[in-house]
């Protein structure tokens, strides 16, 4: 798997998100629907573009 930032929508934060906080994968069009729990514990939703999926961490 892989991490990635997420602008989170509850607390309003960049979080970092590792694999082991995601909970499911589907696919969605253009690339992968993850689900996870932001660290603030709001569940949390994003769309990983299939291309870019393993080299996607930013420094804050
Ligand atoms: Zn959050």
């Amino acid at each position: 798997m892989f991490m990635f930032t997420h602008d989170c929508s509850a607390c309003d934060r960049r979080q970092l998100i590792f694999p082991s906080m995601i909970e499911g994968v589907t696919r969605a069009e253009g690339g992968t629907q993850v689900s996870f729990t932001c660290w603030c514990g709001a569940p949390q939703t994003a769309v990983r573009s299939a291309k870019r999926d393993e080299r996607t961490l930013v420094a804050a």
